[in-house]
């Protein structure tokens, strides 16, 4: 669709507009009420936090989310920190470095930011006229055939609306999943790792501004992760097989012990010490959550919330932005008869989040080798990443990332 058609939507007058509540005001969200307004929908978020985040951690947006974004009119306000001349390197406990796979060298050249930067690159587009209501959450959603009853708590106060369609894109433990779908326990998948991410306050391990720095361990690894007007992110992955007990106490004193007995070194003591240092960090477990249908009726689920593949995919921002531009396609193309619009969204996307979640399985190893043989695995993958002409074929042995990316193609063109 064109801009002036985009623009023709947006003029239709307000009471003749369908109306829909988007709940949670992440990447997803946002993209999603900015393509239904860009189609003539009049949409309502509301975000339980008090206020819009910033910040956040590393994200590469790969293919199919530079293609969404663009088709959403937001791909020049969301900025690429790729550093210039950037190096990554493998190091170890004593120091020592080699030469090492950066996040930047994965297939589809991942344009490379905060999570902070897509999502206000997206709501920056946001028409001044889109409602947003912080603090606020639903608590009952009933739904008939011509519509959806949503009850809104706000601070202690519940109102309930008539909506034509309430779409969930409230992230992992969502919500409105738990409200219409069932519990959480039925949806979610754990990998069996836990991740800690957050932002440094400087370069650490004696790394420059533009290097990254992988430290890479049987079942525990850190990256550093360098930004070219930014300080570095750092990541902490480690296999655990309870993940139960690693909510119990401080996430620190979890972190220090899931790095013991060795001797931290350099690299990984000062990104422990930088970790005890801020309030502003995640600390979760890896899940996936895998679903048989997204939506219900005229509820749907969108990005984490629906079909979150971990980080360990590096999919999730492009998926939730790919997802939230093709709804829109798909109501305008359905004539907004929002179950078929629904059940084609679903059928459309249904192959490439399927390909991306594998992705999240598969890749585990490439940020976290789970024993030696996959850290040998590893290091063969580096070695052949880098031969200039059967490296691309035996890569494609080794890690299906190339399907993926025949896929990111695919889905770029859908609608
Ligand atoms: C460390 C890390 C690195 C990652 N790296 C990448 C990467 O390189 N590339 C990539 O594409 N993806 C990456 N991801 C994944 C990506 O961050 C997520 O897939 C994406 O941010 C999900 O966006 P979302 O809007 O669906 O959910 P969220 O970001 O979880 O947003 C959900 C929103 O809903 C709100 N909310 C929750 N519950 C309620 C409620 N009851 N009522 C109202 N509001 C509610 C929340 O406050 C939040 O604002 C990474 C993830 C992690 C953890």
């Amino acid at each position: 669709m064109g801009i002036e058609e985009r623009a023709f939507n947006a003029e239709i007058s307000r009471s003749e507009r369908n109306r829909a509540l988007v709940v949670g005001l992440g990447v997803s969200g946002i993209a999603t009420a900015l393509r239904l307004r860009s189609i003539g929908w009049e949409p309502v978020i509301v975000e339980k936090a008090h206020g819009r985040r910033t910040g956040g951690y590393f994200i590469g947006v790969f293919g199919a989310g530079q293609a969404a974004a663009r088709r959403l009119g937001i791909l020049d306000a969301i900025p690429d920190r790729s550093p210039a001349n950037s190096a990554d390197y493998v190091v170890t406990r004593s120091g020592n470095r080699r030469s090492g796979l950066g996040f930047t060298d994965f297939p589809g050249e991942p344009r490379v930011m905060l999570r902070g930067d897509v999502e206000q690159g997206a709501f920056a587009a946001l028409p001044d006229d889109v409602e947003i209501r912080y603090s606020t959450t639903p608590i009952r959603i009933e739904q008939d055939v011509s519509g959806v009853n949503a009850t809104l708590e706000q601070n202690g106060t519940t109102v309930t609306e008539r909506f034509d369609l309430v779409v969930g894109a409230d992230g992992l433990r969502s919500t409105v999943r738990g409200l219409v779908f069932g519990p959480h326990a039925q949806y979610l998948h754990r990998l069996g790792y836990m991740i800690a991410a957050f932002m440094l306050p400087r370069p650490i391990g004696g790394m420059a501004a533009n290097e990254g720095a992988m430290l890479l361990e049987p079942g525990r690894s850190l990256l550093v992760l360098p930004f070219a007007d930014h300080p570095p992110t750092a990541f902490f992955s480690y296999r655990t097989d309870d993940v139960d007990t690693q909510f119990i106490g401080r996430p620190i004193d979890r972190l220090r012990a899931a790095y013991r007995p060795l001797p931290y070194g350099r690299l990984l003591g000062e990104a422990l010490d930088a970790f005890e240092a801020t309030d502003d960090y995640l600390y979760d477990t890896a899940e996936q959550v895998r679903m048989n249908t997204w939506s219900k009726g005229r509820v749907l689920l969108v990005g984490d919330a629906a079909w979150c593949a971990t980080v360990y995919s590096g999919m999730g921002v492009s998926a939730a932005l790919a997802g939230a531009d093709l709804l829109g396609t798909m109501l305008q193309r359905h004539g907004d008869r929002v179950g078929p619009a629904l059940q084609a969204w679903e059928n459309h996307l249904r192959p490439h989040i399927a390909s991306y979640q594998r992705t999240g399985i598969k890749q585990i190893s490439l940020f976290t080798p789970a024993n030696r043989r996959q850290l040998v695995e590893r290091r063969l993958f580096e070695i052949v990443d880098r031969l200039p002409v059967i490296g691309a074929a035996i890569r494609r042995r080794l890690n299906s990332s190339e399907d993926n990316l025949e896929k990111e193609r695919d889905i770029a063109f859908v609608g």
